[in-house]
């Protein structure tokens, strides 16, 4: 966690070259990802975590809910005697709208501060989806999404499954939606009148699980997760995510696990998402494309021969990735999330994910599934389109919607 300077010098002074309103919006941002992130906290929690003095966090608690960011829920039930002390929850009325377009949907999504998602439309695409088709398809989503509801919306994020600029949200490439240089996010701000940016979708998975599910708290992770689109991933390290020099780090789906294998989209041979593939398992299994949702169950009652071959021979693929992202990264906490979750899950008595890795690099290692399953894509880039707002309350104004909007 970041301590800012004013949980050191108690909220008191300034330090050099901040001044006194530098140190307010810090405070304001550190309380309010306190609250987003832990869902509701008392007075006295907030205090105690954030190491400021109890009047200044008073006071900017006072200043957020003048903001309509936070509310004063039912106070805890208190084990002792006394006043019980009020918790302060955030803002049931704002929201921030998800885009997620794959290879076989388009989802939508809502989700309330403190990672509530409160809706969440797939669209089913049967051809190829164009970025114009995004963009009018999800604005005409979002109009009805919104329609009639009284709501602050902080913006929208778009995940996609392909490399984007973080910058200005320019799809660079998506090579399973066949996208190249795509301004997708400045176009669907022009189509809805909100604030939108992009990013790479696994990125934002791992951002979800990281904040509110498996990952809370682990400061070294690396994260995989497989989906239709083939599988991406991401890395934190030291509590920040690595990017790399212009942003596109952390495609771990094109690490190479079979020399002279089958040829990747992205040119080269023997990728982990060419060798290991979502659509190789449901046929194993007998499920159609659109419903791996019930991949596990059936992995889980299969005692077919030929689909344990192909269980058995993707976990030793995925076991060569992830002994080799032990050995680069020496990660805490490995998370596997979408097919791969359920691939783990449904592995034999015997196979063993990172057995292979130096040893003095998975001494400390957990590998666990994702636990926020299909809400961890929703939650994660719900995150990004809040992310304004967390880093700064005061400087970022929701969009008002619904009847009593202008
Ligand atoms: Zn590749």
């Amino acid at each position: 966690m970041v301590v800012p300077v004013s949980a050191v010098n108690g909220g008191a002074r300034p330090a050099a070259g901040r001044t006194a309103d530098d140190l307010r919006r810090d405070n304001l941002a550190l309380l309010m990802g306190l609250v987003h992130h832990s869902g509701g906290l008392s007075r006295a929690e907030l205090t105690r975590r954030t190491g400021l003095n109890r009047s200044t966090v008073g006071a900017c608690l006072a200043d957020l809910a003048a903001l309509g960011l936070v509310v004063e829920g039912q106070p805890e039930a208190s084990p002792r005697k006394g006043r019980p002390s009020p918790v302060f929850q955030p803002s049931p009325d704002t929201v921030a709208v998800t885009v997620n377009p794959e290879v076989d949907a388009l989802t939508i999504g809502l989700v309330g501060l403190g990672g509530r998602v409160l809706e969440r439309w797939r669209i089913e695409i049967s051809a190829g989806l164009t970025a114009g088709d995004v963009v009018t398809r999800s604005a005409a989503a979002i109009r009805a999404l919104l329609a009639g509801r009284s709501l602050a919306v902080a913006g929208v994020a778009i995940a996609v499954p392909g490399q984007v600029r973080q910058r200005d949200g320019q799809v660079r490439d998506a090579v399973h939606l066949g996208w190249r240089e795509e301004p997708l996010a400045a176009r669907l701000a022009e189509a809805t009148g909100l604030p939108t940016r992009a990013a790479n979708a696994a990125s934002l998975g791992m951002t979800g699980e990281s904040a509110f599910g498996a990952g809370r708290g682990v400061d070294d992770l690396v994260y995989f997760i497989g989906g239709a689109s083939g599988i991406g991933g991401g890395v934190i390290s030291g509590g920040r995510v690595v990017r790399g020099a212009s942003g596109y780090g952390g495609e771990l789906g094109h690490f190479m696990v079979r020399g002279g294998g089958r040829t990747c989209p992205c040119g080269a041979r023997g990728c982990l998402e060419i060798e290991v593939t979502q659509h190789e398992l449901l046929d194993a299994v007998g499920l159609a494309a659109h419903r791996a949702d019930r991949l596990d169950e059936a992995l889980a009652a299969t005692r077919d021969a030929a689909v344990l071959d192909v269980v058995r021979r993707d976990l030793d693929l995925l076991g060569i990735a992830v002994r080799n992202a032990v050995n680069v990264f020496n990660p805490r906490l490995v998370v596997l999330g979408g097919f791969l979750a359920a691939l783990y899950r449904n592995r034999p008595d015997d196979a063993v994910l990172a057995g292979d890795a130096i040893r003095s690099s998975r001494e400390s290692l957990t590998i666990a599934t994702a636990e926020l399953g299909a809400d961890q894509l929703t939650i994660g880039t719900a995150e990004l389109a809040f992310s304004d707002l967390l880093t700064d309350p005061a400087g970022h104004t929701p969009t008002r919607t619904g009847p009593t909007a202008p």
